[in-house]
């Protein structure tokens, strides 16, 4: 039999496509290589701990949010259970401490407070920021043809087109002067994994606004609830889904995608294909055409990956709270200067990198057995540091790391230690095995001004009727934004079945 739809993985980006080509009444196929869905956001459960394998918050969720209007859409949003969170997070620097809770004046009150001399400097650039989210929430909301929003950019988005050129460190120097000030206001660089000197200005702000002025939420019983409600309405509309399925090679005719090859060597035939799996993998080694998966490897390997992640996940005979953590968040940092914790953490060494600590359980006890808690914690890392290592040193490592980050958390939380009933820990190599993700990649290509925005690479490809969806490709990584580049895709794929 044909399909009208082959989607390959079923992370963020997969799903969200397959959503919405099987409700516009499509037959979809969707092959996943993990017996679950959801790609690297998935929840895990150990010994009646359950954790977050990567997410820790997710923007849009909330009333107004894109994720929530893009359920409502698709009647999914009633049969999932939303907690809403209190705050975002505690950043911890060695002279400042706040809470961000959503509330921008009491963020704007806390910055003129401890930088008095910069109250000017501070309403400049958040009248800045506001002008930029306005033109970019209707650039967005602009019914005009892509193409023709474009070209009309300079003089309807003004604002928009200056900030996409910038990186964060040039947009804050030009504002601001307290380098203390520059840092406590970027300390989002961490969700998109760029230091603020190399990072896109463009996707840092869109990133602020939907992470520490809207309302967030997490999905009880954990993120995996929203992705399987996803796949039970995928298979409501009549489509399949298949997990423990690899696919090997895209069937390509007359530079048409028309199928799939499994590792079980089976070939299911589509008019389209929409591959989840990240563009180097699809782009350069599924294709079945020599001449074109060549082409695209020079092209690909010009562009840089983004950063790897070292995580502990810990399963605590108590609740975490009653150690010390006030919030469902912490960002801890030893320095102000962004740039040395981002070398240092993906450097052998990882000595004086920042820590993020996340008490999902706070939010919903559920998830740790009664009177018990759990914790993640995470720094960023590079899958070179991994390389070569035997399995015994492999090993040591992982533990020499996990316990420097728990002791590190014990500044925060003492006494951590002594409640640790489990431990997992996952490297840049747990995240390639788990995704396939280049070098255990966790954002796709790098968020630098080069490669965000319009110039980070898009859903078509030089075959007709192959798409792509997810974090590699536009607007970029995250939840939202992988949502959203699988509806760009489905849209594509709708155009080109008509
Ligand atoms: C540690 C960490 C923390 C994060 N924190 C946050 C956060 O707090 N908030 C937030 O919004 N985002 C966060 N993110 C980012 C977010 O999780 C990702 O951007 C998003 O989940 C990526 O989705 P994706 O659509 O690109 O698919 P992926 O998750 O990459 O999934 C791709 C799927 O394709 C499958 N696949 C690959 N190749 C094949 C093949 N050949 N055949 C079949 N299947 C295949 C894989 O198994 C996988 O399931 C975090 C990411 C990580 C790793």
């Amino acid at each position: 039999m044909e399909y009208d739809a082959i989607v390959i993985g079923a992370g963020v980006g997969g799903l969200s496509s397959a959503l919405k080509l099987s409700a516009s009444g499509k037959k979809v196929l969707v092959i996943e290589r993990q017996p679950v869905p959801g790609g690297c956001a998935t929840s895990f459960t150990r010994r009646g701990f359950t954790f977050e394998s990567a997410m820790h918050c997710v923007s849009g969720l909330g009333p107004e949010g894109e994720i929530r209007g893009f359920f409502e859409e698709f009647g999914i949003d009633k049969t999932i259970d939303f907690i809403e969170l209190k705050d975002f997070c505690r950043i911890i620097y060695p002279e400042h401490d706040f809470v961000i809770d959503f509330d921008k004046e009491n963020f704007l009150n806390f910055l003129k407070n401890k930088f008095p001399e910069e109250c000017q400097n501070i309403d400049k650039l958040f009248l800045r920021l506001d002008k930029f989210h306005k033109q970019f929430d209707s650039f967005c909301a602009s019914k005009l043809p892509l193409v023709l929003q474009l070209i009309l950019s300079p003089f309807i988005y003004p604002e928009v087109i200056k900030l996409s050129s910038l990186t964060v460190t040039e947009l804050f120097d030009k504002c601001l002067k307290d380098e203390k000030l520059k840092s406590i206001i970027a300390d989002l660089w961490r969700f998109i994994g760029l230091p603020p000197s190399e990072l896109s200005a463009l996707y840092f702000l869109i990133i602020l606004k939907a992470y520490w002025f809207e309302k967030n939420y997490y999905v009880k019983g954990g993120y995996s609830q929203l992705f399987n409600k996803i796949s039970e309405k995928i298979k409501q509309n009549g489509s399949e889904i298949k997990y423990n399925t690899t696919v090997k090679t895209i069937i390509i005719e007359k530079k048409c995608a028309r199928g799939v090859i499994t590792d079980r060597g089976e070939k299911f035939f589509a008019k389209t294909v929409i591959s989840n799996a990240n563009a180097i993998e699809t782009l350069a080694e599924l294709i079945d055409d020599a001449v074109i998966r060549e082409k695209y490897d020079k092209e690909l390997a010009k562009l840089e990956k983004s950063v790897s992640v070292f995580q502990v996940y810990l399963g605590l005979t108590v609740p975490a709270k009653t150690l010390g953590m006030s919030n469902f968040m912490v960002s801890l940092n030893s320095s102000y200067d962004h740039e040395k914790s981002f070398s240092d953490s993906i450097s052998a060494e990882g000595n004086n990198c920042f820590i993020e600590i996340v008490d999902h359980a706070q939010l919903d006890p559920s998830l740790a057995p009664e009177g018990k808690g759990t914790l993640l914690i995470m720094t960023f890392d590079s899958y070179k540091n991994w390389q070569g290592l035997t399995d015994e040193e492999y090993k040591q490592k992982k533990k020499m790391i996990a316990d420097r980050l728990i002791k590190w958390a014990e500044k925060l939380l003492p006494g951590l230690s002594n409640h640790i009933e489990l431990m997992e820990v996952a490297t840049p190599k747990t995240m390639y095995r788990y995704t396939l993700s280049p070098e255990g990649a966790i954002y796709g290509f790098a968020h630098s001004v080069k490669q965000s925005g319009m110039f980070r690479l898009g859903q078509e490809t030089c075959i007709k009727g192959l798409f792509l969806a997810g974090a590699w490709t536009r607007p970029g990584a995250g939840i939202q934004a992988c949502f959203l580049s699988g509806i760009d895709a489905a849209e594509l794929a709708l155009k080109f079945l008509d």
